[in-house]
């Protein structure tokens, strides 16, 4: 029986879920912290393995999934780094360094949708395919992949959240809320860009608000360049937004509306219930995509 213990961090900007995870994936020990100053952060996190460490045994490796931008590429300079992010303080903090030097573990890093993808493709939505997308939509809008059963990394990470739409202002006169391109992706139809174009919090807004459709149709667009640029087996949609579930059957139509017939193919088009899906993993594909990672470290 296989009983190595892996410890896993979901990085988010609100707050880190940390826990120890074993080989059939139960968690043994689970803490959260607020997203403080990096130096706080971090020690809350070390503290919970080192004692986790003491009580339960060694650690075989620590994943970390965290919001990014950030270095995922083992050997580079900047490898384990956060890069540059508007968050007060954190831009250039080495996420890594401090967890391997303490624990003497290996320590696998990526971006929470990177390691979502990975877990989706082991554990839940994905399970079993090799080309894989995962998005969340949430606070941000992030986006992983997998093709041919590995994560793609290239420079660093996909960032498919800020990928430019098309946007028609008679439609939808709303500039976007991105502080870096306005009306990119994340811009036009996160969590946020929700709120402020339709002045209520996006939980309270009924299902046949205007606001679905249109949300409906920026996330059909970006699945329809998606599907086109990688040709991925399945999409898996998740986080706060997808929460609302009548959004899959207009996501699936409005994808299909906008494909217009080109490509026919029967996994997309017939079986397009199947291949525009929810997370397997509700909720806990951050915390199981630092699992993942964990895994493919040790
Ligand atoms: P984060 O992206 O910060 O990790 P979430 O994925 O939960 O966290 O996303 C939070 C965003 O999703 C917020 O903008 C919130 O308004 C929105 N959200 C959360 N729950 C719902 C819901 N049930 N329906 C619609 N939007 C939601
Ligand atoms: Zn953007």
């Amino acid at each position: 029986m296989d009983k190595k213990l892996y410890g896993a961090v979901e990085g988010g900007g609100t707050k880190f879920i940390c826990a120890v995870i074993d080989a059939d994936l139960r968690i043994l020990r689970e803490a959260r912290f607020p997203c403080q100053s990096p130096s706080e952060t971090i020690a809350n996190c070390l503290n919970f393995f080192q004692t986790a460490q003491a009580q339960l045994g060694p650690l075989s490796a620590l994943g970390i999934a965290s919001f990014g931008p950030l270095d995922p590429r083992p050997g580079s300079h900047d490898f384990g780094k956060i890069l540059a992010t508007p968050k007060p303080g954190w831009a250039n903090t080495d996420l890594v360094s401090p967890f391997a030097d303490a624990l003497s573990i290996p320590v696998a890093f990526d971006t929470d949708v990177n390691g979502a993808v990975l877990a989706e493709s082991l554990w839940g939505a994905g399970k079993g395919l090799k080309n894989l997308i995962y998005y969340t939509i949430g606070t941000g809008i992030g986006g992983g992949a997998i093709a041919e059963n590995r994560l793609i990394h290239g420079l660093m990470h996909p960032e498919m959240g800020h990928a430019f739409l098309s946007h028609n202002y008679t439609q939808d006169p709303f500039p976007g809320v991105c502080p870096f391109h306005q009306d990119c992706f994340e811009g036009l139809a996160s969590g946020p860009a929700i709120e402020a174009r339709w002045g209520r919090k996006a939980y309270e807004l009924p299902a046949d608000h205007a606001a679905w459709e249109l949300e409906a149709h920026y996330i059909a667009l970006a699945l329809v360049n998606t599907a086109l640029m990688l040709a991925p087996e399945r999409i898996i949609l998740g986080g706060g937004v997808m929460a609302q579930q009548h959004l899959f059957p207009l996501v699936r139509a409005e994808f299909l509306k906008l494909l217009n017939g080109y490509l026919q193919i029967p996994a997309m088009l017939r079986d397009i219930d199947t291949y525009i899906v929810p997370s397997g993993l509700q909720g806990i594909a951050g915390l199981y995509g630092a699992l993942a990672l964990a895994i493919q470290a040790a």
